[in-house]
């Protein structure tokens, strides 16, 4: 059994795969190939609402190029759940700004907007309140309306890492076309992955998406050698997006059996009394990058699992602000108490759309066996 089966998914679009690479090699163009703005395309009609998609290198360049865009700079704060990816904060590091960590909400794993607002009025005045980067943990989109009732009151910006929630929905409006500005990754183990690195960026601005394109390709204005900006080296490769495309074609597919794999899971995890399961708000469509329970002696369990033959990982087993590199910066007063305790608790199950029942009923019995001793 594995936690992602991306050999399940190879298996059914082999031969298109090869066909979408075939035509790469053939035409040759591997930087900024055709491919990559038929890519950009699809991706912009699938999320709908008018949005503009700029293809990227990686989710974590989306980030950093997301929020070049914003003039990010030293002396800004930028607002992070203290509970997520490195990425999220390594962008607003690199860029000489400071990530300011606040706590999740115990139920959703999301930026708590409460505690959002708290830390805003808590700054110390050298600091510079600029925005928010939240973070759809596991695949279930924020509640960005609540952010934005915080952000647009102290003219801040919000930007989506939906690095892991891509394909999902909120009140009938798909993940990129929630707030202004959406991140999102192409790693082979995200919801929508590709074979190697790859990310983008979607934006409803027009003129954002002028300045990502520029930031893209070394800050490059009208001719490419007319530099405009600092920029990076960010663009996605060809190959990655030809196969991008073909993936793409069963995207809405696979959501809908990761919804029904998402489903199976919550009924059969009802009896077991000692397993929190995910909660998904009214409204709300996750794209179930992970299926992740909180279990109580987490270790142990995820040790008799894997012993069972059973993989299970721990997205994260430590929240950011206590690593070495980001434990400096200055904190809210407030501990983010809720992200320690679910850095304890939280264990993601094997989740992928061609994940059979018959696994799963396998992953739910010994599940139960770890928790009650049984051997
Ligand atoms: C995976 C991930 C990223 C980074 O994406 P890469 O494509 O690996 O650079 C950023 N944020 C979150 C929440 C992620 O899960």
């Amino acid at each position: 059994m594995q936690l992602i089966d991306l050999a399940a998914q190879q298996a059914r679009l082999r031969p298109e795969i090869d066909a979408a690479v075939a035509a790469v090699l053939d035409h040759g163009a591997y930087i900024m190939g055709p491919e990559v703005a038929q890519l950009e395309g699809q991706l912009a009609s699938f999320v709908g609402d008018d949005v503009i998609v700029v293809s990227c290198a990686s989710g974590t360049d989306a980030l950093l190029l997301a929020l070049m865009a914003r003039g990010v700079g030293p002396g800004d704060a930028v607002f992070v759940p203290a509970f997520t990816f490195p990425a999220t904060a390594e962008a607003i590091a690199l860029l000489g700004a400071v990530p300011v960590f606040v706590d999740i909400d115990p139920e959703t794993y999301a930026l708590d907007p409460s505690r959002l607002a708290d830390a805003v009025e808590e700054l110390p005045s050298h600091l510079r309140p600029v925005g928010v980067i939240a973070v759809d943990l596991y695949g279930l989109p924020s509640d960005y309306r609540a952010l934005s009732e915080v952000t647009d009151r102290r003219d801040m910006w919000v930007v989506a890492d939906a690095a892991q929630s891509f394909g999902g929905r909120r009140d009938g409006t798909a993940v990129g076309a929630l707030t202004p500005l959406t991140t999102t990754s192409f790693f082979p183990a995200k919801p929508l992955g590709c074979y190697g690195d790859g990310g983008a960026v979607i934006t409803t601005e027009a003129e954002t998406a002028a300045v990502l394109r520029s930031l893209r390709v070394h800050g490059a204005g009208a001719h490419k050698y007319d530099i405009v900006r600092v920029g990076i080296n960010g663009r996605l490769d060809t190959l990655q997006a030809a196969i991008l495309l073909v993936k793409l074609g069963i995207f809405s597919d696979e959501i809908q059996r990761r919804q029904q794999v998402a489903t199976r899971y919550t009924d059969a995890l009802a009896d077991l009394d000692d397993v929190v399961r995910p909660m998904v708000p009214c409204g709300c469509a996750s794209a179930w990058a992970q299926y992740t329970v909180r279990v109580p002696g987490r270790d142990a369990v995820a040790a008799r699992l894997r012993e069972d033959g059973i993989p299970t990982a721990v997205y994260y087993p430590r929240p950011l602000h206590q690593q070495p590199p980001y434990a400096g910066y200055w904190r809210p007063s407030a501990e983010p108490a809720v992200s320690l305790s679910m850095a304890s608790q939280v264990l993601s199950l094997p989740m992928h759309p061609y994940l059979s029942s018959a696994d799963q009923d396998r992953v739910v019995s010994r599940l139960a066996d770890a928790l009650d001793g049984r051997p």
